[in-house]
């Protein structure tokens, strides 16, 4: 690192293609033999620690219930009235098992809200802002547990920085989202000049010496990106495009005019969100997309959890913690990033 001014600039941000991690001896015989759980502090336990974004197009009710059946964890939007998400809470509330989290924010009625989600049945509340080092978050956050008791648990986000997760620690949150501007639909970086490549972050908030959990957040394209996270010290990931185009995910699908099946997928900082959630836009610093439609969750939870079981057994782990400790990074150069892609070139003769 280098400081200019006041500033400090980091000379190398790690992003996800930049790094692999070095195969290790295995003594294991089957992925079965791999406890993939985690623990994120205040009886928040997750037996496959994914969570779907809190974002219109990827969570509400049927996302919950299938993250839940299958150890992950859904968290309900909060671009919608208190009495919708409320309906919304309580509908998944009959079938979870385990966890169901509910996103607020930091202004207006977010007090109300979040009492509401704790009263339909939420075990976990998210405090969802683009930049949540902020002191709307430190207000937030004081309010929030003076409210709901030291026993709840209060996820927060979204950080970049050492500083920035150990203060929404100090402030009050268990388990905070690190990664700024790195979502698939987000334009952050771009209308901003903000943000850090997404696997540096977790490393950097990796270094804290609170008692805080790590949610990987955006930018998680598949399994390998997942145990890559969990190396640099990530205890849960969060994933928006990964669950986008599912079954389970809000919205219709429809067809395009050459027979391919889609659903919308998009930044709850685009334009066309904003408008639909409150009439007008300010900035955006997101997109609208589409994502193909990839049928139940189930299937795609499942192939991601396969991944990340071939990945802790490639290091020879058999817990995260485990991963952690043994788990060695190298960088790639681009030539190396090319050569870890599916690289065939076609040629017939
Ligand atoms: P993905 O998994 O790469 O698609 O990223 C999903 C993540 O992007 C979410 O969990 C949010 O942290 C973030 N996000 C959602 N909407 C926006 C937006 O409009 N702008 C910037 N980031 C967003």
């Amino acid at each position: 690192m280098i400081k200019i001014g006041d500033n400090t600039l980091h000379k190398h941000g790690l992003s996800y293609d930049d790094v692999l991690l070095v195969p290790q001896y295995s003594d294991i015989k089957s992925r079965s033999e791999i406890d993939l759980s985690s623990a994120l502090g205040k009886e928040l336990t997750l037996r496959l620690p994914i969570f779907s974004s809190p974002m219109d197009t990827v969570t509400e009710d049927n996302m919950c219930v299938a993250m839940d059946e299958h150890g992950a964890s859904g968290i309900i939007h909060r671009y919608n009235t208190i009495e919708e998400q409320s309906r919304i809470i309580s509908l998944a509330a009959e079938s979870i098992n385990s966890n169901l989290g509910a996103a607020i924010g930091i202004t207006g009625d977010y007090l109300e809200r979040a009492s509401e989600a704790y009263n339909q049945g939420a075990n976990f509340i998210c405090v969802d802002v683009a930049h949540g080092h902020h002191l709307s978050m430190k207000i937030a956050l004081h309010r929030l547990r003076t409210m709901l008791g030291d026993d709840f648990h209060i996820m927060a986000g979204n950080v970049a920085t050492l500083d920035g997760i150990n203060d929404l620690s100090d402030w009050g949150a268990d388990s905070v989202r690190c990664n700024i501007g790195g979502g698939s639909i987000c334009s952050t970086r771009i209308q901003t000049g903000h943000g850090m490549p997404g696997l540096q972050t977790i490393l950097d908030c990796a270094k804290t010496d609170r008692d805080v959990t790590i949610i990987a957040d955006g930018g998680i394209r598949n399994s390998g990106d997942i145990v890559k996270a969990f190396a640099a010290g990530a205890d849960a990931v969060m994933c928006g495009s990964l669950l986008a185009g599912t079954t389970e995910s809000p919205g219709k699908s429809y067809k395009d005019g050459s027979g391919l099946t889609w659903k919308k997928y998009r930044g709850m900082a685009s334009k066309e969100a904003q408008i639909d959630w409150k009439g007008k836009y300010s900035s955006f610093e997101g997109v609208s997309s589409r994502v193909p439609f990839k049928g139940p969750v189930e299937n795609i939870l499942f192939d991601l959890q396969k991944g990340i079981r071939s990945g802790f057994s490639y290091s020879g782990a058999r817990t995260i913690k485990e991963f952690q400790a043994k788990s060695t990074l190298i960088t790639q150069t681009a030539a190396g990033a090319t050569e870890s892609g599916t690289h065939i070139t076609q040629r017939e003769w």
